[in-house]
């Protein structure tokens, strides 16, 4: 077998950052939105998190901010844009629900709270 030498240092990531720190410069902040600007997936900013066995895996930007603000996100749930801007990750704009609670929203005309409308009035 190779690769098992004793005396081999454990890998070590080259910026200890938290995730904090590697979110918030991505951020950029309007006097109502918090946009994010790093990569996307569709239409959600796309962030990468650290799991507890030190795995990378994609989450949405919006989700990462909210589990920063508010903890976890209960499993199956979504996190919903009050503000209807898909790239905002201003905790406050954001709200966990049911999966049926957003597509029940989803179903209906809304005005965001910045007054743009979506669908048809
Ligand atoms: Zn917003």
């Amino acid at each position: 077998m190779e690769g098992w030498s004793s005396g081999q240092t454990p890998r070590r990531w080259a910026s200890p950052k938290t995730t904090e720190e590697r979110f918030w410069p991505h951020v950029e902040k309007t006097d109502y939105c918090w946009n994010w600007t790093a990569s996307r997936k569709g239409v959600y900013g796309q962030f990468l998190m650290r799991n507890a066995a030190g795995k990378w895996y994609p989450e949405t930007a919006h989700r990462v901010s909210y589990r920063m603000a508010y903890g976890e996100i209960p499993r199956g749930w979504e996190v919903d844009h009050l503000c209807l801007n898909t790239l905002c990750v201003r905790p406050g704009h954001l709200e966990a629900v049911t999966p049926t609670e957003n597509r029940r929203r989803q179903a209906q005309p809304r005005v965001g709270e910045s007054g743009r409308f979506r669908g048809r009035r």
